[in-house]
């Protein structure tokens, strides 16, 4: 008889604790390389949402802010996005991409 296997999906609160550390770490590694290696920053930002999808934890606000969604790029303003404040909304463009990013800006 076949025995039935049941994986669990569900992750502990602890699985998820050091999830968001590693995700924590991983922006400051960004934030660190970004002047020498945009490439690997932007593989920071990829790892970071890997983690995120398969813990299922969230980025914080300012997280959010520093990558592109579309392209994984590691965005620091000035040098590779651009924001625009419209009619109280944040736009923030990715200028590899060109993909938007909308917030409600108050
Ligand atoms: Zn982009």
């Amino acid at each position: 008889m076949a025995k039935k296997v049941v994986r669990s999906r569900k992750k502990s609160p602890a699985q998820k604790k050091v999830a968001l550390e590693r995700i924590s770490e991983l922006f400051r590694q960004a934030e660190a390389t970004h002047n020498e290696d945009q490439g690997l920053a932007d593989r920071y930002v990829s790892l970071a949402r890997k983690i995120s999808l398969r813990y299922k934890v969230p980025f914080s606000k300012e997280q959010k802010a520093r990558f592109c969604k579309n392209c994984n790029s590691y965005l620091v303003p000035g040098k590779n996005s651009r924001s625009r404040i419209t009619k109280s909304r944040l736009v923030t463009q990715c200028l590899k991409c060109k993909a938007y990013r909308r917030v409600i800006y108050k």
